[in-house]
């Protein structure tokens, strides 16, 4: 039964995982509510690209019959690959030659596939769920910020790393990861910014050494986008005046003082205001007992730093194995969960272990060998 202040399903979060599951529950003729506390779809820029692994991002969109979609939108040349070290010495390079696994979207893209995918008002923006508890028989209520209140048969926290729902099923909070990334953007870039734009190639950088580095990407707009990444204090990132742009280039530069001319031109070129984010991570292996009508999924279940390049992909394969298994217990959405949860719980410790290892393989002090040490054992695997 819906009605407008209850509802069968309750998604919280119009993320990748939310969308997905949406859109899977739709072809499947069910229909969901999805919650998101932005005033609209366009509020956020969502930048960055994507690479989708055919396992987990490529095989949700084949379960939402989006795949094909997905292909128009392919950035080519984005699976390149180089890294250097310090010194700007380019110790691996690939060429993208359109055989690669791993083909690349902007998110912004993606996320445009998927929003135009579902039913009009399947998504009530400037939502923004405030607190949820349980009613008993598996329902819960959901408190909005502007007071209204709404009853749903099966919550679902969708919501990111700082999920409301997650309290409901667990204590866990993140954790942060002990790297401080300051995000930079080079507009224009061939024609603005050609000596970056030829160090950086057509698509992932990484130029790293001393526990700290930039992992850069080449964007479809012709930009250039650059992680700039430090292990550092919990605390560092709140010292730098993010107001004061050029008090923060220098801050930077002087942390890469002793590297090459042409890796710190990308902190000194930058356009726009440097963007401040701490990486975080739930503890590998989380869980909760099955309580009945609610979980979680993406970010919400399983927030991992993201160096093994698969948080995203993740919540697009939760999104859809969850809306399958519904799908194929109709009456029985306890039986849907188990199911669901069952792959989600293994599946997603393996992820996170690997993001942890990727992290020490990219940040230590004989960066960058350990990095292309592991992509070697990639090629001969
Ligand atoms: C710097 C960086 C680089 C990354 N690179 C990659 C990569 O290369 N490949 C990859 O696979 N993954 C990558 N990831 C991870 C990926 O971005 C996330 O894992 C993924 O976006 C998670 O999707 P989600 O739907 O679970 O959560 P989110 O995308 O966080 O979506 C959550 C949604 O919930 C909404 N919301 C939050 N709280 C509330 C509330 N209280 N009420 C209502 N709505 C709410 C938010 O507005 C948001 O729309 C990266 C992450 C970062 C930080």
């Amino acid at each position: 039964m819906t009605t407008d202040t209850h509802h069968p399903v309750l998604v919280v979060g119009a993320g990748l995982s939310g969308l997905t599951l949406a859109r899977v529950l739709h072809v499947n003729g069910l229909e969901a509510v999805v919650l998101d506390l932005e005033a609209n779809a366009y509020t956020r820029p969502q930048g960055g690209m994507l690479d989708l692994h055919e396992e987990t991002g490529q095989a949700a969109l084949r379960v939402a019959g989006l795949h094909e979609q997905f292909r128009a939108k392919v950035h080519p040349g984005g699976q390149a690959l180089r890294v250097l070290d310090k010194h700007a010495r380019v110790l691996l390079e690939e060429a993208d030659d359109g055989t690669g696994g791993r083909p690349e979207i902007d998110r912004g893209d993606l996320r445009e596939i998927l929003l135009r995918s579902l039913p009009e008002n399947t998504i009530r923006w400037n939502s923004k769920v405030t607190g949820a508890r349980a009613l008993g028989a598996g329902r819960h209520e959901v408190t909005l910020a502007d007071g209204t209140v709404l009853t749903t048969d099966l919550l679902v926290g969708a919501d990111g790393a700082w999920s409301r729902v997650r309290p409901l099923l667990s204590t866990a909070t993140p954790e942060y990861s002990g790297i401080s990334f300051v995000e930079l953007d080079l507009l224009d870039a061939d024609t603005r910014h050609p000596e970056c734009a030829e160090l950086i190639g057509g698509g992932m950088f990484f130029a790293l050494g001393d526990d700290k580095g930039f992992l850069a990407h080449r964007e479809t707009d012709g930009s250039l986008h650059v992680y700039t990444a430090l292990r550092a204090d919990e605390h560092w990132l709140s010292t730098l005046d993010f107001t004061d742009p050029d008090a923060v280039r220098a801050t930077l530069s002087e942390r890469f003082a002793d590297w090459a001319p042409g890796l710190r031109r990308l902190i000194a070129e930058c356009d726009g205001p440097p963007v401040p984010r701490l990486v975080h991570a739930l503890p590998i292996g989380h869980e909760w007992q099955r309580t009945p009508g609610v979980t979680l999924l993406g970010d919400a279940a399983h927030l991992m730093s993201p160096f093994a390049g698969e948080g995203a992909n993740l919540a697009m394969i939760d999104g859809a194995e969850l809306g399958q298994a519904l799908a194929a217990h109709p009456g029985d959405t306890e039986a849907a969960l188990s199911v669901y949860e069952k792959a989600l719980f293994p599946r997603s410790e393996e992820t996170a272990r690997q993001s942890a290892e990727s992290l020490e393989t990219i940040f230590n002090d004989r960066a960058p060998q350990p990095l292309i040490d592991m992509f070697a054992s990639f090629a001969t695997d």
